[in-house]
């Protein structure tokens, strides 16, 4: 057998030439302000999928991203990160009829954003061990990337954690979960929005000033942050679907900056099963319009809602999707080549869904199942429910809602609509013990640039 060439990851803008894993995972952003997407999608085959059906999750993972990474790590080293980075569960909750959740809440800072940081994380230490100098790592976080980067990177040797948050519109939990883990790991409150934060981080990348600074990305921005993303698709229908039958599959996911959604896109294209990607917005509901209309308006400023994860106005993962179905939206937002939309159209369904009915799903899923959802979920529980009531007979159809944090990191919110207290995991109790530290910055890209310069030059 002819080995095959090891996959290599293009820019979305197209005027860099293709790198291989390491550089794009290293680089982050490509220089001509684009995102990477590997130039082929290795296939999974039906009877591959059937064969899987008693595999552990970190199995699975090594099986799905081992020919993304072919090339930079052997079989034995990637199958070591899997085992090491996925030690929690991953429980999936059959709701009713053919409907279910599958809970992405379980890892160390209780949301899925563990799932991918985990993973980039240790692919990034392995790759400097045995380089010199230090990584920075910038990324703004909307909530929850902020603290998994955080917990996934620290005490990571030579890289240097620097994340930006919205100091207004994160939650007292979520702000505790990454303030009070110091070590290599440094906050800034930015007095602006997670799409300012977002902004800031693209300018540093792009800024000629930093070249001294080894500067990467663990938003989504970053490639390594969308592979292992679509690893827990892969699972779920592993696990549920009748895979002999090749059952095909729904899955209804809460996004903002649609990084979750590209997981399952990439997923699709590597063959499995997926019938419709329903993706629920919360007001920000820029990528339903598009949808509906192929015309591009980023939100702004953005709305800010109870699911505050997803308040993003303009979301970077867009140019990945519309690149895939054959179209070009540039850095700027603006849309050079259209995709094709009405392919788009039979793969993906978008619906934006407001805070009232948000609140109101978590309350009826609570009453009629007994199963407590938190904002997140509940946006994508309400956004399966538009679907069913928009597709006569697709109530039948095996169905898997994704939540993406645990109810006790939104306490306030669950105990006004459900009157309990949910229980904190052991990963985010004892917040209010530890010494909280961060830095306030003005929404000014200059004063950044500053700050990042007197740190690391
Ligand atoms: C980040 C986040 C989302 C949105 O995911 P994207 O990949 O940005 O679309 C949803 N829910 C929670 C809890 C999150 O932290």
């Amino acid at each position: 057998m002819v080995p095959m060439m090891p996959i290599r990851y293009y820019s979305t803008n197209r005027s860099v030439p293709e790198v291989t894993f390491d550089a794009a995972l290293l680089e982050g952003q490509a220089s001509d302000r684009g995102l990477y997407l590997p130039d082929r999608f290795p296939s999974i085959t039906p009877e591959e999928l059937v064969s899987w059906t008693n595999l552990s999750y970190s199995e699975i993972a090594f099986n799905v991203l081992s020919p993304f990474t072919a090339g930079v790590f052997s079989e034995k080293h990637l199958k070591q990160l899997c085992e090491d980075a996925y030690d929690f569960d991953v429980p999936i909750e059959h709701v009713n009829g053919n409907h279910h959740i599958m809970r992405l809440d379980r890892g160390p800072t209780a949301s899925f954003k563990d799932f991918a940081a985990r993973m980039m994380a240790r692919w990034m230490g392995s790759l400097l061990d045995g380089q010199p100098g230090e990584l920075v790592i910038l990324t703004a976080t909307s909530g929850d990337t902020g603290s998994a980067v955080a917990h996934a990177y620290e005490g990571v040797d030579r890289i240097h954690v620097v994340v930006l948050f919205p100091i207004e519109e994160v939650s007292t939990r979520q702000r505790k979960q990454m303030t009070t883990i110091g070590s290599n790991v440094t906050t800034i409150g930015i007095n602006g929005k997670f799409d300012d934060c977002q902004a800031m981080v693209k300018c540093a990348f792009s800024d000629p000033d930093l070249t001294a600074i080894r500067l990467t990305s663990a938003n989504s921005i970053n490639i390594g942050r969308l592979l292992p993303q679509s690893v827990y698709y892969c699972y779920a229908y592993v696990k549920l679907a009748r895979a002999a039958e090749r059952e095909p599959i729904v899955f209804s996911i809460p996004s903002g900056n649609f990084g979750n959604m590209m997981g399952a896109v990439i997923a699709r294209k590597m063959g499995l099963p997926i019938r419709r990607i329903i993706i629920a917005t919360n007001a920000n509901d820029e990528v339903p319009e598009f949808l509906q209309t192929g015309d591009y308006r980023k939100v702004a400023p953005s709305r800010l809602c109870i699911s505050n994860a997803m308040n993003v106005g303009h979301p970077s993962n867009l140019a990945r999707l519309v690149d895939v179905y054959g179209g070009w939206l540039d850095e700027a937002g603006t849309l050079q080549r259209a995709p094709d939309l009405d392919r788009m159209r039979e793969d993906i369904y978008a619906v934006s869904i407001s805070d009232d009915q948000t609140r109101k799903t978590i309350k009826d899923v609570h009453d009629r199942f007994g199963i407590l959802l938190e904002p997140h979920g509940a946006v994508g529980w309400a956004g399966m429910e538009q679907y069913f009531r928009d597709h006569q007979g697709a109530r039948e159809h095996l169905t898997v809602c994704i939540e993406t944090a645990h109810p006790a990191k939104f306490p306030d919110e669950v105990r006004s609509i459900v009157g309990l207290d949910p229980a904190p995991p052991p990963s985010i109790a004892n917040l209010d013990e530890r010494h909280e530290a961060y830095d306030q910055m003005s929404c000014d890209y200059a004063a950044l640039r500053d700050w990042l310069l007197s740190r690391f030059v």
